[in-house]
């Protein structure tokens, strides 16, 4: 029996190309640096800038937390390629499997990594799939501007396999996570996850530090979060930006002082009668001694969300 020309010479085409790309995804795939907060708590923090093609949407606080049996992801970054990379740094610190991934919220550059897990069951607060829904195709949108059209391509279908009503806990082996769904606060779907084990609270984007918060919630509702969040049981704190807080007082105080000062800016802006328009062309920030990063690009977008909000008081 003759084999058609050129059969082998194809044959060994393919294998080389399959080679070349399995080399190629092992040798782009560099685990994300992480440090371990506490004992099986690993920590990954994102750069304070905007998502870009450079940064490919790493700007956020992302961790794993490794149990006897499993791992929890906590938040997965701003894109497949940083799920991807994230991965490999789970890869890298433990041989049991990513069985979930946790969303904090609803912000791209906290979901866009869930590609990378297709086989954990991905876990949020009962608002999250509609929240995400809704914003979806603009989100996507964005990430091909700002990342890459590649990127976009490969995000992940919407999916939230588990919806936290109200607090939930999931064992890892050993070791218990609980995790709590909040009032609107930063967004309408914010989920904290606290390792029982060690005390560490992931915060999400309830606590920012450094990079400016960002309003996309309710002001008031965020105040009376924060008040909550820092119990007993709380050792540190995961921000959604910035580093670990082994003592969060001071890091919720500046947040506090930040929100306070948008309240009655926008309060005053209100008072004043101009309305919404008169608001947005009044960006100042208020006296900001904190140093945060990123406020004129964030600044006027929260006062216009907070004077929406408080203009009804
Ligand atoms: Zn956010």
């Amino acid at each position: 029996m003759r084999r058609p020309p050129g059969h082998a010479a194809a044959a060994l085409a393919v294998l080389l190309t399959v080679a070349a790309t399995a080399d190629a995804a092992e040798r782009a795939v560099e685990p994300l640096p992480v440090t371990e907060a506490a004992p099986g708590v690993f920590v990954h923090v994102g750069a304070h800038e905007e998502a870009d093609a450079a940064n490919h949407g790493d700007i956020a606080t992302l961790g794993f937390i490794v149990g006897a049996e499993a791992v929890a992801v906590v938040d997965t970054g701003g894109s497949p390629h940083i799920g991807q990379r994230l991965r490999a740094a789970v890869a890298a610190q433990s041989d049991r499997p990513v069985a979930y991934v946790i969303n904090t919220h609803m912000h791209p550059d906290h979901v866009f990594g869930n590609a990378a897990f297709p086989e954990a069951q991905v876990i949020g607060h009962h608002a999250l799939h509609a929240a995400l829904a809704a914003r979806f195709a603009i989100y996507r949108d964005r990430l091909a501007e700002s990342v890459g059209d590649e990127e976009a391509a490969a995000l992940a279908p919407l999916r939230v396999d588990v919806a936290v009503a109200d607090s939930l806990t999931l064992d890892l082996g050993d070791r218990e996570l609980l995790l709590t769904a909040h009032p609107t606060a930063h967004t309408n779907n914010d989920l904290t996850v606290l390792d029982r084990a060690t005390g560490t609270l992931f915060t999400g984007d309830l606590l920012f530090v450094g990079r400016v918060p960002s309003l996309d919630g309710s002001l008031r509702g965020w105040l009376r979060v924060m008040d909550s969040l820092n119990g007993p049981e709380v050792a540190r704190m995961v921000p959604g930006h910035g580093p670990v807080q082994d003592d969060p007082a001071p890091a919720l105080a500046a947040q506090r002082r930040y929100l306070e000062g948008l309240a009655a800016q926008a309060r005053r802006l209100i008072a004043g009668g101009g309305g919404l328009m008169q608001a947005q062309a009044d960006l100042a920030p208020p006296d900001d001694s904190d140093g945060w990063l990123l406020l004129d690009d964030y600044h006027g977008r929260n006062v216009s969300a907070a004077f929406a909000e408080l203009e009804w008081d």
